[in-house]
């Protein structure tokens, strides 16, 4: 009965949350319920981070830092952009933030306004609208094909951009497709780009250490280096180094652009805690070793997932080669079944009826499909592909 701004009333509320509720209600209840609906790696943070952080605390880090992070920790996002990533920045041109998405958040809000587009291929994450409907932006889909490995196609691009286009988004590993972006596909991008040179790229790299290929990681920048004065990099050591909670992203652009964009940070959060802060530095200083591990984890089980989704021939799904989903279609599942008409309701049926939760594809505009993510353990992740082959094969 209050009376709310149209900015935030207007905003949809997570599908991700609604399954994740229910599906915890029903478990709750004694129900045995199958999680395939994670966004998180169902890893802990390596414990040397939490020594990390626990010495911080000790160390006097409880007070406020600077704006754009503590200087160890953007010199330590420099030196990762520099020897994993290929790119040179300096530090006025690197932030944190609070988690990528708040990187994402802060861009946006700086860069559009009422009337502005960006272009979000999807499927896409939910959050990237979001955020465009709360700037008061135009959201302009660029839709990928399965056919096409649910890539962007230059093609499709080019029909997205306009004039009036400020932002355009790029995932890759991508949530929820998990598929991954060759060098040739993004220079395809990146040649439409330059008929456009007021589209400022903001490329999503959160999944970049989640693969699954041999291919060393790429995104737009390593294939179109002319596109530096106008990208930024968002990436964050929430999914590579199983740190979600701490609430650690960061951002590499124009100094203008970061400028701006910690100028919106400094008027709202100021910066995520010191002792995240800390814990990053020494995430992104302490090498590779786990990461390597838990991805050589992931890797399996998007081979466990290919291999158990074979025998239901009627779901066609484009086997994962980064991050931690896939996307299978369940269109002619949705049509066989007299009580479900669409795929929200196929999520309540699915844990209803077989206990699996799995979130709608309609979150992330995939209409019929289901994201089926394999942050689970081996055997959860058996128990729900061996009941969907039991049902639908
Ligand atoms: N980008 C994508 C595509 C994501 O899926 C997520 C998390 O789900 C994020 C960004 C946000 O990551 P963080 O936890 O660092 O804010």
């Amino acid at each position: 009965t209050h009376h709310f701004a149209r900015r935030v009333n207007d905003l949809s509320e997570s599908a991700i949350f609604r399954i994740g509720a229910r599906a915890k209600a029903l478990a709750d209840e004694g129900h045995d319920i199958v999680r395939l609906d994670a966004g998180e790696p169902d890893f802990n943070t390596p414990q040397w981070i939490i020594d990390a952080a626990k010495q911080a605390l000790d160390d006097g880090f409880t007070r406020y830092t600077e704006i754009g992070g503590l200087p160890q920790l953007k010199e330590a996002i420099q030196h990762k952009l520099e020897s994993q990533n290929q790119l040179h920045y300096r530090l006025e041109q690197i932030m944190h933030t609070c988690g990528a998405k708040q990187g994402l958040f802060n861009a946006c809000m700086s860069l559009l306004g009422p009337g502005d587009e960006i272009v979000i291929p999807t499927p896409r994450w939910g959050t990237y609208p979001a955020i465009a409907d709360i700037a008061a932006a135009k959201t302009v889909n660029a839709t990928t094909r399965y056919e096409d490995g649910f890539v962007l196609t230059p093609e499709t691009l080019d029909h997205a951009l306009s004039s009036r286009t400020r932002v355009l988004i790029l995932n890759s590993p991508n949530n929820p497709t998990g598929q991954v972006y060759s060098r040739e596909e993004l220079a395809a991008l990146g040649n439409v780009l330059l008929e456009y040179p007021d589209v400022i790229v903001l490329s999503d790299d959160i999944y970049e250490h989640l693969r699954f290929t041999n291919q060393p990681y790429a995104n737009i920048l390593n294939v179109c280096p002319s596109l530096k004065n106008r990208t930024v990099v968002i990436n964050g050591v929430s999914k590579a180094y199983a740190m979600t909670g701490w609430r650690v992203g960061f951002a590499a652009g124009p100094e203008d652009i970061i400028n701006e964009m910690q100028k919106l940070q400094g008027q709202t959060n100021s910066h995520t805690a010191a002792v995240s802060q800390v814990a990053a530095t020494a995430a992104l200083n302490g090498g590779l070793d786990e990461v390597t591990t838990m991805s050589q984890v992931f890797a399996e089980r998007a081979r466990q997932v290919a291999e158990g989704l074979k025998p239901v021939e009627r779901i066609k799904c484009l086997p994962a080669q980064g991050s931690f989903y896939c996307l299978p279609d369940f269109s002619p599942i949705i049509e066989s079944l007299p009580d479900v008409d669409d795929d929200r309701e196929l999520a309540d049926w699915l844990l209803d009826k077989l206990g699996i939760a799995m979130v709608p594809g309609s979150a992330f505009n995939a209409p019929g499909h289901m994201r089926l993510s394999f942050a689970a353990s081996d055997k959860t992740l058996q128990k729900g592909l061996d009941r969907l082959q039991k049902t639908f094969a």
